[in-house]
């Protein structure tokens, strides 16, 4: 693979492009690996990366039954913090974030990152109590958050109505090294990176079938036909109970829509994140000068990945009253992603009743800051057996034992 550079740039410059190569193979799928990922979303193709660069396992395969980020990695708003309450969740997110500060560095790939500060504002009293409290937690996990007052607030985000019309702004929890990432650039990089060490990406194949003999995985059935593994990891996120079952084991989830829009492009007018998660609405604004907006999930469970129309009145009523300006705006587009949910609104990754089948899946609305985070400890997982410290609080044994990781306010709106 031909490294990417500024020189790579002017060379191509000199002659129309034509010498760029594609940046992943795309074969067809060998009869047996090593390791197959079900899943080429940003938290399957990380898991890969991972096991190649950190433990050299490369006799692997990602089977995607679309393309490669066209589930919830393409289709997010991109937020990325890690100012969660619980300490699991701090060791996990935190190590993402870390991770992220130089993934574009790592992957030789530029993702866009974009660490422009991130508010989470508090608009009841009980709301300012959480968010100080996280702030504690947050300085005890040695993650560096802060309260602001509204006055700081409104100097950080003019554009924004601090006294209402339902509820004032009190105050913000602000993470300064929160912000953003490219998504798909994120997926891009880690297909490349993956490709490269000699891994397989096999898009348009549907796992059909999972093979298991005495408890023991054997391999997959797929739309491209049957392929033999040591080991497997399902990481497909709002489908994850439906490919479970086909190993025989249920998981405990909720699949539901999420909503985002991208409205026309605007002058610079905000430039850090803002997630309002009592009236739900969240906003940053793009490169191209976009708003990126998003609001809570759509209730009934379901695998459209579309969303209703209820919750669009919903966002827009909130984003309105919150930012008066973007009254008039127009929207360009609008999709819907199918999340998965659990009870303490924390992730799982874990060993399953299935010997050598691991699953990677929970992350909900907020999963794609967690990207390196998950799939280095999902790395972890696969080749040791065993979780290490990073996934040692989100095994499934927590939903028996009632050990939960709750995460039920940090979740929030819930990126
Ligand atoms: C609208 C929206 C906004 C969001 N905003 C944020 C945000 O701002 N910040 C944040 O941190 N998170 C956000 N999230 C959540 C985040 O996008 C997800 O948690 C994360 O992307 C999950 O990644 P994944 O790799 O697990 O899943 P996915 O990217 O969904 O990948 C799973 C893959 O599995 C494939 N698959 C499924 N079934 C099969 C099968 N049978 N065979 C083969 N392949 C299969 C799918 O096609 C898919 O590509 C948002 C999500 C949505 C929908």
């Amino acid at each position: 693979m031909r490294k990417y550079s500024i020189f790579a740039v002017a060379r191509e410059a000199m002659r129309y492009h034509a010498g760029w190569e594609k940046a992943w193979r795309s074969p067809e799928p060998k009869r047996k690996y090593k390791v197959i990922v079900i899943g080429a979303g940003g938290h399957g193709l990380a898991t890969a990366y991972y096991l190649g660069k950190v433990h050299g396992i490369k006799d692997v395969a990602i089977i995607e039954k679309g393309w490669l980020g066209g589930g919830n990695t393409g289709r997010n708003t991109t937020i990325i913090r890690s100012n969660y309450l619980q300490d699991p969740s701090a060791g996990i997110f935190d190590k993402a974030l870390q991770l992220y500060e130089g993934l574009s560095q790592d992957l030789n790939y530029n993702i866009m990152f974009s660490p422009r500060g991130l508010l989470m504002l508090a608009q009841s009293e009980h709301e300012m109590r959480g968010y100080k409290r996280t702030v504690y937690a947050n300085q005890l996990q040695g993650i560096e958050t802060k309260w602001i007052g509204r006055e700081e607030v409104k100097s950080l985000v003019p554009i924004l109505n601090i006294d209402g019309p339902r509820y004032p702004v009190l105050g913000a929890l602000y993470q300064e090294r929160g912000g953003t990432a490219r998504h798909d650039a994120v997926a891009w990089g880690l297909a490349r990176a993956c490709s490269n060490m000699g891994m397989d990406i096999i898009q348009k194949c549907e796992v059909t079938g999972i093979r298991t003999e005495n408890g023991e995985v054997r391999g997959i059935d797929t739309t491209k036909g049957a392929i033999d593994c040591e080991k497997l990891s399902i990481v497909t996120a709002g489908h994850a109970g439906t490919v479970a079952n086909m190993a025989g084991f249920r998981l405990p989830l909720e699949s539901v829509a999420l909503q985002a829009w991208v409205s026309e492009p605007v002058k610079p007018c905000i430039d850090v994140v803002v997630m309002a998660n009592l009236v739900h609405c969240y906003i940053s604004q793009s490169d191209k000068g976009e708003l990126v907006l998003g609001g809570g999930i759509d209730h009934p469970n379901n695998y459209s990945q579309r969303g209703s129309w209820y919750t669009i009145e919903e966002t827009v009523r909130s984003l309105v009253e919150t930012y008066p300006i973007i009254s008039r705006l127009k929207m360009l587009r609008q999709w819907g992603g199918i999340v998965d949910i659990t009870g303490d609104h924390s992730p799982i990754l874990s060993k399953t009743p299935v010997k050598n089948i691991f699953v990677n899946c929970g992350w909900g609305t907020g999963g794609f800051k967690a990207i390196p985070g998950s799939g280095w400890a999902m790395a972890e997982l696969i080749a040791k057996g065993e979780p290490g410290p990073l996934a040692k609080g989100f095994g499934l044994d927590r939903f028996t034992e009632g050990r939960f990781v709750d995460e039920s306010v940090a979740a929030g709106v819930a990126h």
